[in-house]
């Protein structure tokens, strides 16, 4: 038996791509090493699945972080409407969300699993679970096939690797698809965290261990230069900060190894002249109290011993003793928190993995391999990572589809 189109990897972008396939008549087979298909899936959006955002594709361009050029052709032709298509075709209805994020009705990702699921079938995709492949079989520079672990070979006509990058590695995204690609000549973009948390040199982060503030704007000065900035929230940790403005941020920074900072804005919708004004007439009504407890109006209460802390005032202090310089100082340190950053948390750690397989080597409009004929690539195994609201779903979604149509033409014309 020789397949047409053989896939590695049951997640997202492997499921879309099998069943893009199997729908245009191939006889495709899914080869997944869990023992389920989506595991990674099931876990997206707290458990929601955020699966993508309804924004136009100048919006997706713009929170595409790396290769957003090279993604232009998937996202055409396999869009975020064509997606929800599809999920309502397969009995799954969705419900947009704040910044126009999609997720199913049911606020169940094991819904969005099931609908792909059903697609599958009625594509009548064979699908192979508990099997890891090991190579891809190439012979004359084109694909024949997959040998899994243990040695038994499969043949096929195509090979598609959607295997995932290296976050969360117990769903089965270990990087084994980087591996057989670089074998094959494929350079690959060293894997590093993106959506990630971040470690601060400060210890202050743990001691509010728990605490979000909302609407935060978020500066990151990498090497003394502002280079990106994000508005949302921020959570702190045991070990530094989190949230989805810190995610995102993390993912705009390019180099680690130089002194990487963060400095927020807790009140961004107050200019620093605002804020000192409302502070003054705060403090006049509230006479005889303790600074700390008036600057709840402002700042949860947990916050205000470290506002005070940085801005070197003492908790102790009432607010009718407050200078003028004292004032603006609180007022700057409000508007201006800094934290200095060690580095991100492990790759394990990360919602997406940077890096993966060069892009400048995969045409960008059938995802075919430009070195090996008739291999295939989709999703995040690729270099290829966005900005959290749904943009990475959908990237694996779009990059699935093409491919699996791809091999489709590829096929034809042979
Ligand atoms: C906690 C968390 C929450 C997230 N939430 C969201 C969200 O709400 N919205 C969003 O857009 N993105 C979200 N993401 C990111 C998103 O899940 C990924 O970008 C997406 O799953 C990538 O899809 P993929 O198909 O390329 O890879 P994966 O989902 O990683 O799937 C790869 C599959 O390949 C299989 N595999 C690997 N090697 C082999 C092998 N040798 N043989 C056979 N099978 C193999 C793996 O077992 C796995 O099932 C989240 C990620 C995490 C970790």
């Amino acid at each position: 038996m020789v397949y047409d189109l053989i896939v590695i990897g049951g997640g997202p972008a492997g499921i879309m791509g099998a069943a893009a396939a199997g729908g245009k008549g191939l006889q495709v087979l899914l080869v997944e090493k869990n023992s389920e298909l989506g595991r990674k899936l099931s876990i997206t959006g707290g458990g929601r699945c955020n699966l993508t955002n309804i924004g136009s594709m100048d919006i997706f361009q713009n929170n595409i972080v790396t290769n957003s050029k090279f993604l232009y052709s998937s996202l055409t032709s396999f869009s975020n409407l064509k997606l929800i298509e599809i999920i309502n075709e397969y009995g799954v209805k969705t419900k947009i969300e704040e910044d126009s994020r999609v997720f199913p009705a049911s606020d169940k990702s094991s819904d969005i699993v099931n609908a792909l699921l059903r697609y599958l079938h009625t594509s009548s995709v064979e699908v192979l679970l508990s099997e890891k492949v090991e190579h891809v079989l190439v012979r004359a520079n084109s694909v024949h096939g997959v040998m899994l672990r243990g040695g038994r070979q499969i043949k096929g006509k195509n090979v598609l690797i959607a295997t995932g990058g290296l976050s969360y590695g117990h769903t089965g995204s270990t990087g084994d698809g980087l591996m057989m690609a670089q074998k094959l000549g494929h350079t690959v973009v060293q894997p590093r965290p993106g959506l990630v948390p971040l470690v601060t040199v400060e210890e202050w982060p743990g001691r509010l261990q728990g605490l979000t503030l909302e609407a935060v704007k978020v500066r990151a000065i990498v090497g003394g230069r502002a280079e990106a900035e994000q508005t949302g929230d921020v959570l702190f940790t045991h070990f530094g900060v989190s949230g989805p403005a810190i995610l995102n941020i993390s993912s705009c920074i390019h180099a680690f190894e130089l002194p990487v900072s963060l400095c927020m804005d807790l009140l961004p919708f107050l200019s620093i002249d605002e804020l000192e004004k409302r502070l003054q007439e705060n403090f006049k009504r509230n006479q005889g109290k303790l600074l700390k407890n008036a600057l709840g109006e402002y700042i949860s209460q947990r916050m205000a011993p470290v506002i005070l802390e940085r801005s070197e005032l003492s908790t102790d202090l009432q607010v009718d003793r407050v200078t003028r310089r004292e004032r603006e100082k609180l007022a700057r340190t409000m508007k201006n928190l800094i934290v200095n950053i060690v580095g991100p948390r492990p790759l394990k750690e990360a919602i997406v993995t940077r890096g993966g397989i060069d892009v400048k080597e995969i045409n960008p409009s059938t995802l075919e391999s430009k070195l090996i004929d008739g291999l295939y690539f989709a999703g995040e195994v690729m270099d290829v990572d966005a900005l959290t609201g749904g943009y990475n779903l959908q990237v694996a979604f779009s990059t699935g589809y093409l491919s699996g149509i791809s091999a489709a033409c590829r096929l034809r014309r042979s």
